[in-house]
């Protein structure tokens, strides 16, 4: 099975990747916690590459093929693997990921998109895609609260942030079949329990 977390900047989405890896670990699944970019050898020489600035020469359409570039590595050497292998794998952003940050609020119009997301993943498709949802203050708060140094994706303002949510909630409710919305304004704890139990209604038996 294939569970992908998707989101803004602050919504949570690591703190509930690792949450629910661990809660599927306990029932006795082999389970295989990841993230884009990045999540193999070569897709986090190139994570480094585009957070840092360094690809931003490169144009639009140029860091799409870097993230495309990344997400094939990641595909073909973790992801593919181990879903053949029948472990679980949880990913903190994927293609949606993609769809919104390069396509809707980006420059990449969406049939090259397309065309990168069938190169690099495939079909390598998620079961299940649970959209981490709060307000962009809140989200942006949380971040800076991290205390993180903000990378160049971190640095836009509220106006941005909130064309992100709104692109990720469209997303979501264009494929209601793979995409659960989750509240994820309440506590950790609480957001945990949401994503829970869309798991077990959607995927565990
Ligand atoms: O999930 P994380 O915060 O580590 O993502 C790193 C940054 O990369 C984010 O700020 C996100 O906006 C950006 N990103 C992007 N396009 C993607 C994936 C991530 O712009 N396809």
């Amino acid at each position: 099975r294939f569970i992908t977390l998707e989101g803004g900047e602050g919504t949570g989405k690591s703190t509930q990747a690792r949450r629910l890896a661990a809660a599927l670990q306990k029932g006795g699944l082999e389970v295989v916690l990841t993230r884009e970019p990045g999540g193999s050898a070569g897709a986090e020489a190139v994570r480094h590459v585009l957070l840092s600035g360094a690809a931003k020469d490169f144009g639009p359409q140029g860091e799409a093929l870097l993230f495309a570039a990344a997400r094939a590595d990641h595909v073909d050497s973790l992801i593919r693997p181990a879903l053949a292998a029948g472990k679980w794998v949880i990913c903190d952003r994927f293609i949606d990921s993609t769809r919104v940050y390069q396509g809707a609020v980006g420059a990449v119009p969406g049939a090259l998109l397309d065309s990168l997301e069938w190169v690099a993943a495939a079909e390598a498709r998620p079961d299940l895609t649970l959209v981490l949802d709060v307000p962009p203050e809140v989200g942006l708060s949380r971040a800076a609260g991290r205390g993180e140094g903000a990378d160049r994706f971190e640095s836009e303002g509220l106006a941005f942030h909130t064309r992100v949510r709104d692109a990720f909630l469209a997303l979501a409710k264009a494929d209601p079949a793979r995409c659960v919305i989750v509240d994820a304004s309440g506590g950790p704890d609480d957001v945990a329990a949401l994503v829970w139990s869309s798991v077990r209604e959607r995927l565990v038996p």
